[in-house]
């Protein structure tokens, strides 16, 4: 990490069941450069989920005051609930150097890529339909309605994948962990960032030789 050069911001999303949110944690468990912005959500806490921690649960009116204000880098609807990422956590992270992960929706993936073209986006496919339900229905937090309704929003968000940078099937799980570490450690091995990050080994590199 280098204060002195911006981190990257990676958007990973995938449709409700995928086992987005395990794979992000199993990489922020290897990769402990990389922050997880911390979302604000009108839905209601699942059990076992904390203020903070999980999400910033917040009341509908009061989301829709913090989308006035501007205090969203993107914000969007998304199986009735309103999901938003704050624009100055993620800024002072970035400026600090830190690799920021965002875990949107495809809404907010199309936002984050207008605003910060620089980002790089994931996007994960679960291995068929059926095991798209089995893992939603283990889930056991959410109600039938609630799983029925994800279920059926899943084609919308499915349907955006190619606008992703990767696109990820998490069928083995340790595979598909292994390729998002990959795609992590390739964004970090570019020659852009290297040229900066290594500019006095280039400059002792290239130096004239003495005398
Ligand atoms: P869940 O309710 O299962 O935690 O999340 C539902 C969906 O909302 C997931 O696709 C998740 O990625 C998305 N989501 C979570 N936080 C945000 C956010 O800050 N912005 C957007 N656009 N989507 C989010």
């Amino acid at each position: 990490m280098n204060a002195s050069i911006e981190g990257t911001l990676f958007v990973v999303a995938a449709p409700s069941g995928a086992g987005k949110s395990t794979l992000v944690n199993a990489l922020l468990e290897r990769e402990s450069t990389i922050s997880l912005s911390v979302s604000h959500t009108t839905r209601p806490p699942r059990p076992g989920e904390t203020y903070g921690r999980h999400y910033y649960f917040v009341e509908r009116a009061e989301f829709e005051r913090e989308i006035a204000e501007g205090i969203f880098l993107e914000h969007a609807e998304v199986h009735g609930n309103l999901y938003g990422t704050s624009r100055t956590t993620v800024q002072e992270l970035l400026g600090q150097g830190r690799d920021v992960l965002l875990e949107i929706d495809w809404q907010g993936a199309q936002q984050i890529r207008a605003s910060k073209p620089d980002c790089v986006s994931v996007f994960i496919l679960p291995p068929s339909r059926a095991e798209l339900e089995r893992r939603l229905r283990g889930r056991g937090s959410d109600s039938a309605e609630v799983i029925e309704r994800r279920l059926r929003n899943s084609r919308g968000e499915i349907a955006h994948a190619h606008e992703f940078d990767y696109i990820l099937v998490n069928d083995v799980f340790d595979e598909a962990l292994a390729g998002l570490q990959a795609i992590v450690r390739a964004v970090r091995l570019r020659g852009t960032l290297q040229w900066r990050r290594h500019e006095a080994l280039i400059a002792e590199l290239l130096a004239d030789e003495a005398g």
